[in-house]
Order: structure tokens, then sequence, then C-alpha cells
């Protein structure tokens, strides 16, 4: 039985659900399991598609147990991971106990320390392998294809690739003068940190949001502010590919969002560190968190475009070469689709095309691996039709 098990009933969840559901043909029975599963039991209830009932749970993915519990119980052959990163490392675990391969779309951060890296997730390669069992990390847009792109342009556009600069783009308008389109405590962690890019095998750091550029985005988005962050792919993409002597990664930000940031980092409402209010400790990201608008309810009004793609400086055929490979999503297109805005859509869908390579065997592979380790020719030949058609662009400069 081709069972697999989603954890997590936010934007990102909801998009592979409804993904799964598109194919029942792979994903013969699913599982939806989250903290609150009310919230499963409504995102299954607008599921008008599958031909089975989708089964919903309960589960707290912190902890190791109860998820042995559920694993034992639905035996799943596959568990995709879109709970946050805080729960990468349990569910990989109770993995790890029950003999079920595992997928996330972003790597393992600890919850009081805001830092992410490969590395704890890396480190379980030989007890994946030596259970015979797959784990694929980081299968969302960025990460996920990201990485695809730059291991397609690798195998079938480029000799050898020399620089490549990771360019997010969300062009979407929520009406809102601040909010963020996914989890806000990770969004805000990742863009409040340093920025850091990769120069010849080693990593520069800079100031958060010091470097800035501005691009002329396609399909009439137009020019946008976008500034220099780190990013988790960029971790696994250097590991990988040791030829690529610069990597940068960029994201666009509007005036109103960076303006509110800047006042709620300076009168302390980002930090982890916990405070004492009324007797009781909070961390004041979380409780910012409680204040903002939740990103699911963002899908009915927002309006606009995501542009993400990744641009490359290399040599095909003796001369130099530039490629930017990109996809375009519709915020309004998502949501008439899934019921949520292009960033929850634009990572949920490489997830469930990545469940899918990993169920039929056109990804297969014993230990912890990168989405690019895999050949992405399977991969970008099917992401059109479910959702993400990509151009090849070959501007005339390179990227400066
Ligand atoms: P949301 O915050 O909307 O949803 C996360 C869900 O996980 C919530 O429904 C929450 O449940 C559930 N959850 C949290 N903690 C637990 C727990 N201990 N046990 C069980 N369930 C839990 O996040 P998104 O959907 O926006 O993002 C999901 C993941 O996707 C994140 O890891 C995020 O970093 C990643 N992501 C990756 C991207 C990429 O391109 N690679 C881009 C965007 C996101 P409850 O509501 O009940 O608390």
């Amino acid at each position: 039985m081709n069972r697999v098990l989603i954890i997590g009933a936010g934007g990102v969840g909801r998009v592979v659900l409804n993904k799964c559901a598109q194919h029942p043909e792979i994903f013969e029975d699913v599982v939806f399991a989250s903290r609150t599963v009310s919230k499963c039991e409504k995102i299954v209830s607008e599921i008008k598609s599958f031909p089975k009932p989708i089964t919903t749970e309960q589960v707290d993915a912190d902890d190791v147990d109860q998820l042995v519990r559920l694993f034992e119980k639905y035996q799943p052959k596959l568990v995709i991971n879109v709970a946050l990163p805080y729960q990468d490392l349990t569910i990989m675990e109770a993995c790890l106990k029950t003999g079920v391969n595992y997928l996330d779309t972003a790597n393992y951060e600890h919850p009081d320390i805001p830092k992410f890296c490969y590395a704890p997730q890396w480190a379980m390669h030989e007890r994946f392998k030596e259970a015979g069992l797959t784990a694929l990390l980081g299968c969302g847009f960025d990460p996920g294809m990201t990485n695809i792109y730059v291991a397609y342009a690798r195998k079938n556009l480029f000799d050898r690739i020399d620089t490549v600069d990771i360019i997010d783009c969300n062009a979407g308008d929520h009406g809102y003068p601040f909010a963020t389109n996914f989890n806000p405590e990770i969004n805000i962690r990742e863009v409040t940190a340093k920025g850091r890019y990769y120069q010849q095998g080693e990593w520069i750091e800079t100031e958060p949001m010091e470097v800035m550029r501005v691009f002329d985005f396609p399909e009439g988005i137009g020019a946008k502010d976008m500034y220099l962050l780190y990013h988790e792919e960029m971790e696994s993409l250097t590991k990988h590919f040791p030829e690529i002597k610069r990597m940068r990664f960029w994201m666009t930000f509007g005036q109103s969002y960076l303006m509110h940031l800047r006042a709620l980092q300076n009168v302390g409402m980002t930090s982890v560190e916990p405070i004492l209010y009324q007797g009781q400790e909070i961390i004041p990201l979380q409780f910012l968190k409680a204040v903002l608008p939740d990103p699911a309810s963002l899908g009915p009004r927002t309006v606009g475009k995501t542009c993400i793609g990744i641009w490359v400086d290399g040599v095909k055929n003796e001369q130099r070469q530039f490629t930017y490979i990109y996809n375009i999503c519709d915020h309004q297109e998502s949501y008439r689709e899934t019921g949520a805005q292009a960033v929850s859509y634009t990572t949920g869908v490489p997830a469930a095309l990545g469940a899918k390579m990993l169920m039929t065997g056109q990804w297969s592979g014993h230990g912890v691996f990168n989405v690019e380790e895999f050949d992405p020719d399977p991969f970008m030949k099917e992401i059109g039709s479910w959702g993400l058609p990509w151009v090849v662009a070959y501007p005339e400069k390179a990227f400066e």
C-alpha cells in the first residue's frame, strides 16, 4: 500500500495534501496529522477529489514516542514533514525506529538558537543507510526547486558552473502593513540574521540587509529591491558542486516590511531570549507571532506573483554563458486551486512531487540526501504539469 503520512496542517501542508489528493494513482492512502487536529479536519473537508477518506490524527511531533505510535499504527511508506524545522530530528528519529522513509522542506533549527544547518541531519546518514531507508531533505522551492535548477543546469546546460545567484521575489500584496507569508517566527529569524555568501571556499559575512541590488523581474513584475541573505540551500549546493566559486542568495523586501521589521527589532520584539512578563516567561518573537496575521489567512487577500530562480554564470562549449532559470507563480491562481497563496504553493508542490519520486523509485538511495544529489531530469519533466512551469532565459550580461 502506497500510504503517505503528512505532518503539519499549515499553509504548506494544505498544498501538499491537495497535490497528493490529485494523484491517487500514486498516493493510494493519505493520513494527515498535526498538533491541532481540527486544522487537519478543516483542510480535509475541502478536498473533494480523493477517492478514499483521508484520515486525520493529532500528534505532537516534538515527542518521538507519540510519533512512533502513529507510524506503527499506519505504517506509511513515507512521512512528509511540513511541520516546523524544530521537529525535523524527532520525526527522523521516529522514522528510523519504525522503518519509514522521510522528506522535509527546511533544515533543522533549535527553537532556542536562531541558527540552522544540515549537520545534525547529515549526521544521520549512516543510520538511514543501514536501515535501508531514504531521507530527502529540503524539497520545497528554496531549498528544493532552486537546488534542482542548479543540478539541471549543470547536467544539461553547462560544462562548468562558476557562479550562482539564487533570486527570490515575492511581488505579492496582502494589503497589511506588515505580515509574513510563511510562519512568522521562522521567517523573522531568517531575515534578521547576518547575511553570508560563499566565495572561493570561504563564507563572507555581512550585516543583516547590508547588501542591496535592484533587479528587473520578468513578466511584468518589474524592478524590485532585493537583499543578500544567508539561505540554507547554499550549504548543500556548495558541498555537492565544489566547482562553484561564488554563490549568493537574494530576497526582495518592500519598504513597509523593512520599516516595520527595523522598528520591531529596535524594541526587542524579534528576540528569542525569554523575558518575564507579569510573572510569566515569554519569548518576544513567539508573542509577536501570536499578534501577527496568520499566514494561512493571507490566501484570499494576496494578489500578484512570485518569481524564484537561479542566475548562473559558467561555460558551455568553451564559451561563457549566462542562464536564468525561473518560475512565476500567481497568488490568486494558487489560492483558487488549493486555498493557499503562492509561497505555500511553491513549497508544497515540489514536496509532493519529491514524494512521488520516492514512492515510485524514480529517486532512490539509502541514506540522507539533498535533492540535488538525484537526477533532476524526471523531476523537471513533470514539475510544470504539477503546477510550477519553468523558463530558461539566456541574458546577455553577467549578474553584477
Ligand atoms: P505553518 O506555521 O503555517 O504550519 C506549520 C504547521 O505545523 C502548523 O499547522 C502547526 O500546527 C504544525 N506544528 C507545529 N509544531 C508542531 C508539533 N510539535 N507537532 C505537530 N505539528 C506541529 O508553516 P508553513 O506551512 O508555512 O511551513 C511549513 C514548513 O515549510 C516549515 O518548516 C517552513 O520552514 C517550511 N517552508 C519551506 C520553504 C521552502 O521553500 N523550502 C518555504 C516556506 C516554508 P498547529 O497549527 O496545530 O500549531
